[in-house]
């Protein structure tokens, strides 16, 4: 039995979920680790922005829709990944692995641009 983790439940991680149940055998566990409990479709924000769609139109729980596909679903950081151990490390306890996908999305440095941030 492989273990498959990925860490981040949005654009990259859950197709990578999907894919990774689907790919494998039942034998094979993919759990699904996330800070955030709801997908939230983030090319969609400007429409929310301008009143064309409402927040819940553009979110869904992810607990009951990876429930569904059967991969589990731990709703916590991962403060810390442990290489030498192959587990991921959160407050609601280690997560062991045999393969890490790592899907926690960019960091963007607004301050690159003067002017760009939220912080203008
Ligand atoms: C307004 C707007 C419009 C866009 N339009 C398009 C478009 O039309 N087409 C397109 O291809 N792209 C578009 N993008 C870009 C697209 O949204 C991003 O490329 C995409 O969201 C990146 O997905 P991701 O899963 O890599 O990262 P993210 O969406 O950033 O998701 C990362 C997830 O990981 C979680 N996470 C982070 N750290 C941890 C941790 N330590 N432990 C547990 N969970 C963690 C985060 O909470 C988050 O849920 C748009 C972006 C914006 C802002």
């Amino acid at each position: 039995m492989a273990r498959v983790v990925i860490i981040g439940a949005s654009i990259g991680g859950l197709p990578a979920a999907y894919e990774a149940r689907a790919f494998l055998a039942k034998k094979h566990k993919v759990t699904v680790i996330s800070n955030v409990e709801s997908f939230h479709f983030v090319p969609s924000n400007p429409w929310v922005a301008v009143g064309w769609r409402t927040r819940k139109d553009i979110s869904f729980q992810i607990a009951p829709v990876l429930a569904k596909k059967g991969i589990e679903f731990v709703h916590a950081t991962a403060d810390r990944i442990d290489p030498e151990q192959n587990r991921v490390v959160t407050a609601k306890g280690e997560v062991p692995y045999d393969y890490l996908i790592i899907a926690t999305g960019p960091k963007l440095n607004f301050g690159a641009v003067p002017g760009l941030g939220p912080s203008g």
